[in-house]
């Protein structure tokens, strides 16, 4: 038993700071996804971050609205093939499977999105602020995502970094957050 605690305590010091094994992702069943459409497929090589871009309070049904994110897409006024993003946050902090992370996302913008791996923040932070849970499950995931897929964390930006059309991920969460290095300084500390 004694040798089982020095274990397990020896195991924490080697792992505790990997986030790959703590991870909770919540899977497309959970939300009651449609089978996506046939996609295009790419290698993910940058974090890219977004807002939802609905208010979307704490508390709120996130899977009925994901489902309806993907509804409202896979329909006629977009017709894309899934949920534009590959992983979505809720202000809870809890983390929810969007598509095949090898499938280019979607965008109603003008950058191409191949090779981007797309994160998305329930909520619209030209309004709303970033919850503490929602902060703490982004940075986890995204140092998550940059381990398990080899993406550097030099390349941690924002959806208004690659376009000119947007100011999507929103005020609150691209100042606070995001252009000041914040993101990536706790990201880089999770992953070194
Ligand atoms: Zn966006």
């Amino acid at each position: 038993m004694k040798n089982n605690i020095f274990l397990l305590a020896f195991s924490f010091i080697l792992f505790g700071c990997s986030t790959t094994e703590e991870m909770k992702i919540n899977p497309r069943s959970l939300w009651n996804a449609a089978e996506p459409k046939p996609f295009e497929n790419h290698i993910p090589e940058r974090i890219t971050i977004h807002h939802e871009g609905t208010r979307f309070e704490k508390g709120g049904d996130a899977p009925k609205h994901i489902k309806n994110v993907q509804t409202w897409g896979m329909g006629k006024d977009r017709n894309w093939a899934d949920i534009p993003y590959h992983f979505l946050i809720d202000p809870d902090g809890n983390i929810f499977e969007g598509r095949n992370v090898f499938t280019t996302g979607e965008t109603a913008t003008e950058y191409d999105p191949t090779g981007h791996l797309l994160i998305t923040l329930m909520g619209n932070f030209e309004e709303q602020e970033v919850s503490e849970e929602q902060l703490n499950a982004l940075i986890n995931l995204t140092a998550y995502c940059c381990e398990k897929y080899n993406i550097s964390s030099e390349t941690i930006a924002s959806h208004r970094d690659h376009s000119a059309q947007t100011v999507c991920p929103g005020k609150n969460l691209y100042f606070n957050y995001i252009k000041n290095g914040y993101l990536k300084d706790k990201v880089k500390e999770l992953i070194k």
